[in-house]
């Protein structure tokens, strides 16, 4: 008997669907992908240097299977490369009693994350580069660390490719239609024929989905640099990748073969594109001086000054969690998207799950949380989270 191979499209080849090409060639399917830029590029979720990987959750303790299973496959794919991806130098979750920091508590308790709580007293001496605050409870997660986003994606492509996935590359798709013989994509004015299609376009979901426009908003995301003083003092070796839960929201990654400390804010600073396809990519002054005010009063180690400012772009919904799964009921096209500010460390499970619904019709490896019928009910953007 003949077993004939599911011809399936990958359309945005980013983070989510660079790792849907990988997990889709992998398992043998017939891909072809569609990236209106090049391979890995800087105009949206993926760019800027450094990603935090961590296990212990602030965001949902139900993410901790997903991201086990995350790890695994990033190991998978830096040994199918010969590259590293994912450096392990742990990561501090820091804040006050919240739900953020019960949620790490409970990932901790539940899925045996291997991270600990530590007194605030060892915390001031092994990492004095952080201010603390009476009250703030310290959690070190050790399976924590960062991911390098432009070269995972590169590789996540390269390999897809050499394992016979098609990527065409300065390819933006202009429709997809769901007609009796199949799934319909147009590209350059031809249209082709798919068993199914997956849709991974980061904040441009809403262009190419008038109904995803209503439930993912395109936000404009900075991060910002800065020197330390002291040499060394913010390299990974001494410096862990951290999050600040309270009393404002903001996270850090070690400085980088030199490049020094990069911080991001987290919340409503991060403004609303109106058109991901207008993204002015200049960094105001007044989000500048917010950086270098926060700087000022957190870390004195670092001079305040940013010797760099970048921005970049993701798609975000309205409770946080991403939208990963059949889009409208429609067993034909599998979404991942609106990936929320945290997709990164995500992205080859999320990846594999998108393979599990192109070639089987569902999946055992998904969250009930990502589900996209959530928002049947009331489809509209309506706050920042
Ligand atoms: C500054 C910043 C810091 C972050 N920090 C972290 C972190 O520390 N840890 C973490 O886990 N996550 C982090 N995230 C989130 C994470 O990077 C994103 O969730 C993830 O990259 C989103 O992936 P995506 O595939 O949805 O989008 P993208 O990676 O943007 O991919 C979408 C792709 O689709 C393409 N595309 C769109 N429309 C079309 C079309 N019509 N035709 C063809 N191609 C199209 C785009 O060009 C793009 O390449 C951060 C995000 C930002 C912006």
């Amino acid at each position: 008997m003949s077993t004939t191979r599911k011809r399936i499209a990958v359309i945005g080849l980013g983070t989510a669907g660079s790792m849907a090409a990988w997990r889709l060639a992998s398992r043998g399917a017939d891909v072809v992908g569609y990236e209106q830029f090049g391979t890995s590029h800087d105009r949206s979720a993926h760019a800027g240097e450094s990603r935090i990987f961590r296990t212990a959750y602030f965001e949902d303790q139900d993410y901790a299977p997903l991201i086990r299973s995350a790890k695994a496959l990033w190991r998978q794919l830096e040994a199918e490369t010969g590259t590293e991806l994912l450096t392990l130098t742990g990561n501090l979750m820091l804040g006050e009693a919240s739900a953020e920091m019960a949620n790490v508590s409970e990932s901790i308790d539940k899925f045996g994350v291997d991270a600990v709580a530590i007194p605030l007293e060892e915390a001031r001496k092994r990492w004095p580069q952080h201010p603390y605050r009476e009250g703030d409870v310290v959690v070190l997660d050790r399976e924590g660390g960062y991911l390098r986003p432009e070269l995972a994606v590169l590789k996540a492509a390269r390999r897809a490719e050499a394992l016979g996935a098609e990527l065409r590359t300065y390819t933006p798709v202009e429709g997809i239609e769901v007609k009796a013989d199949g799934v319909w994509v147009t590209a350059g004015g031809h249209s082709e024929r798919y068993d199914h299609a997956v849709v991974t376009p980061g904040p441009w979901a809403g262009k190419l989905f008038p109904e995803l426009a209503m439930l993912i908003e395109a936000r404009k995301v900075v991060s910002a640099w800065f020197a330390g003083r002291e040499p060394g003092a913010f390299d990974p070796a001494h410096f862990p990748c951290f999050v600040r839960a309270t009393p404002r929201e903001f996270y850090g990654l070690p400085a980088m073969a030199g490049n020094g400390l990069k911080l991001g804010l987290s919340g409503a600073v991060n403004r609303p594109v109106p058109d991901p396809d207008a993204l002015d990519r200049t960094v105001p002054l007044d989000e500048v001086k917010a950086f270098r005010a926060l700087v000022a009063e957190s870390f004195p180690g670092l001079y305040p000054d940013p010797i760099r400012v970048s921005a970049y772009m993701e798609g975000y919904t309205r409770d946080g969690h991403g939208i990963v799964g059949r889009l409208g009921g429609e067993e034909r096209i599998t979404a991942v998207t609106g990936l929320s500010g945290h997709g990164f460390k995500l992205s080859p499970a999320l990846g594999e799950i998108a393979a599990d619904y192109a070639l089987t019709g569902s999946s055992e490896n998904t969250l009930a949380l990502l589900n996209p019928d959530r928002f049947l009910a009331t489809p509209t953007i309506t706050e920042n989270p």
